[in-house]
């Protein structure tokens, strides 16, 4: 299944949520649906506004289930609004909020016992890039995320390298090719349920005039896009690269 995903981080689009999802909800659909991913306090006016090929998502999820977790949004909340997807590790996460793989862990499975399709951000610094080591990086992460004993719904990965995410320079379809091979790998190894099933998206600077490198020869179904997601004709020029010939 191929996905394109809209994360709007702490932002809103500034042609406003409505015109947005009218522009989305009007365009020619194909298969991948497109997951629109606002601030928390949003997501009903996206939910209401969507339908078709155009769901809503949220960008993150608590790691319990109800109690005295202050400012935490729990799974079974988000999909009781509406949302269908949620973004999990997001490297913003993992590096200003420092959440570590064993919260993230536990929010994976959060999300999957609540019926909320996790999508995990996975993804090396420049550092680990350049020492050769994405491949055991990428793997440890899902070693960590993963719930082996939980087999039902699906998980989504998105290969997010921390050095491509808001600097404009990406990823070239090539190297994601590459990589989603290492990730099946990984999932082959911690999570084999999922190999074979577990759409892998890359996110990552992706624009218009990038995507078509990585459409055509990344090997990945789909993208998780930041910047571009807040203006609906970069989004939607980016939706009609990945239709079907
Ligand atoms: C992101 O938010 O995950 C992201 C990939 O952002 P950008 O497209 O702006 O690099």
């Amino acid at each position: 299944m191929n996905y394109l995903v809209a994360n709007w981080k702490m932002n809103l689009p500034p042609e406003g949520i409505d015109a947005y999802m009218e522009k989305l909800r009007a365009s020619r659909a194909h298969a991948a649906p497109m997951i629109v991913a606002p601030p928390a306090p949003y997501i009903r006016d996206v939910v209401t506004r969507a339908g078709g090929h155009v769901v809503a998502g949220a960008q993150n999820c608590g790691d319990q289930k109800s109690g005295a977790f202050t400012g935490e949004v729990s799974a079974a909340m988000l999909k009781d609004c509406g949302a269908k997807y949620v973004i999990i590790g997001h490297s913003e996460r993992r590096n200003v909020y420092h959440e570590n793989d064993a919260l993230i862990a536990r929010r994976m499975a959060m999300a999957l016992e609540s019926g909320i399709t996790p999508v995990l951000c996975i993804g090396e610094d420049l550092r680990e890039r350049e020492a050769g080591h994405v491949a055991r990086f990428l793997a440890d992460q899902i070693k960590a995320a993963a719930s082996p004993a939980l087999e039902s719904g699906e998980v989504v990965i998105a290969y997010e390298p921390i050095w491509a995410i808001g600097t404009g320079r990406n990823a070239s379809g090539t190297m994601c090719a590459e990589t989603v091979g290492d990730i099946r790998e990984a999932l082959l190894r911690f999570w084999p349920a999922r190999q074979a099933t577990a759409a892998i998206l890359y996110g990552g600077s992706v624009t218009a005039d990038n995507v078509g490198d990585l459409w055509s020869n990344g090997r990945m179904n789909g993208f998780l896009v930041g910047g571009a997601s807040l203006d609906s004709s970069k989004f939607l020029a980016i939706y009609d690269t990945m239709r079907p010939a």
